[in-house]
């Protein structure tokens, strides 16, 4: 039994991953790490391997992907009944999840390091009860979840970033707000309508932009970011500042917490999503698990507020 096992989607990042694994992954770790690999096929592939290899006995489970594969491998070790380490290679669009865990951002040689020297922590996740899948970035609905649907209808016929634009053109021009019902066990129920709820255990999605910016995966807390009603204009320019996180000084968003959230659109079907995967409609429950998923970070190990605070200072300069 080795101890790595690495769970490589081929077709992440516009199909682009398959070159960076042959290119700049596999010669490096082939001298390096004890390791077996198997390329996914297909959606839901890297789930049952996870699993089925986590059950084999494999130490770490290893994405090599975007967040879509992230989500499955880590769904995958959560659901098995041995005990498996997760980790990632950041290599695909969007690697919000593995990011705010700390794992460095598209750095392989870091990455390689971190799997061989580096220390296990664990992190909270979030878990939604009717669709019985844990998430370990944002769960969202509304606006966001659209633009997700739209962008993983389109992923063959529009690549990378210009199908993810283009998804977010379309909802724009299509969408109207839902009449949304927010219930956190700990904090007063938030109704009205709405543009998009998200619900943060990591801080960012889309590969980047950080919704949820209180969120923490270490404090056992969902912390989640509402928008009102706004026009597609005001929609338009307030949707970039999530990238340094200033949408939330907008007197047109508004924030919440709890660790039991539940979430329903009674008058309009509403989708949702967690890390980019459409669940279906709601309502849900969301709950957070604290401590539940072991992770192979670097050591030492830099929280991702500090690396997001220097990034954004170093960007001010
Ligand atoms: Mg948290």
């Amino acid at each position: 039994m080795k101890d790595f096992f690495l769970v490589v989607n081929p077709t992440a990042a516009g199909s682009r991953v398959e070159k960076i694994w042959n290119d700049q992954i596999k010669p490096k770790i082939d001298s390096k790490l004890d390791y077996e690999f198997e390329f996914t096929t297909r959606i839901g592939h890297a789930l049952e391997l996870s699993q089925q290899k986590a059950n084999e006995g494999y130490k770490v489970i290893c994405s090599v992907g975007g967040d879509g594969t992230a989500n499955e491998v880590i769904n995958g070790v959560l659901k098995a009944e041995k005990k498996s380490i997760f980790s990632a290679f950041t290599v695909g669009t969007g690697n919000d999840i593995p990011t705010v865990f700390g794992i460095p951002e598209g750095d392989i040689d870091a990455i390689i390091e971190s799997l061989i020297n580096g220390q296990d922590k664990k992190f909270d996740v979030g878990y939604c009860i009717n669709a019985d899948r844990y998430f370990g970035g944002v769960a969202s609905m509304g606006f966001d979840a659209e633009v997700a649907d739209r962008a993983n209808k389109g992923i063959k016929k529009w690549r990378g970033k210009g199908n993810y634009q283009r998804a977010i053109f379309i909802t724009i021009l299509k969408f109207k707000p839902y009449d949304i019902i927010i219930e956190p066990n700990t904090g007063p129920i938030v109704t009205g309508p709405r543009m998009l709820v998200a619900i943060g255990n990591g801080k960012r999605y889309g590969g980047g932009m950080h919704i949820c910016p209180d969120a923490d995966p270490n404090d056992n807390l969902f912390h989640g970011t509402t928008l009102r009603k706004i026009s597609r204009l005001l929609f338009l320019r307030l949707f970039p500042r999530t990238y340094d996180g200033s949408h939330l000084t907008h007197p047109a968003t508004e924030t919440f917490e709890g660790n039991i959230i539940k979430v329903d659109s009674p008058k309009k079907k509403c989708l949702y999503q967690v890390d980019g995967e459409i669940l279906g409609h709601l309502p849900e429950t969301f709950v957070t698990k604290p401590n539940f998923l072991t992770v192979r970070v670097p050591d030492p190990w830099i929280p991702y507020a500090d690396i997001w605070e220097e990034k954004l200072a170093e960007k001010k300069k």
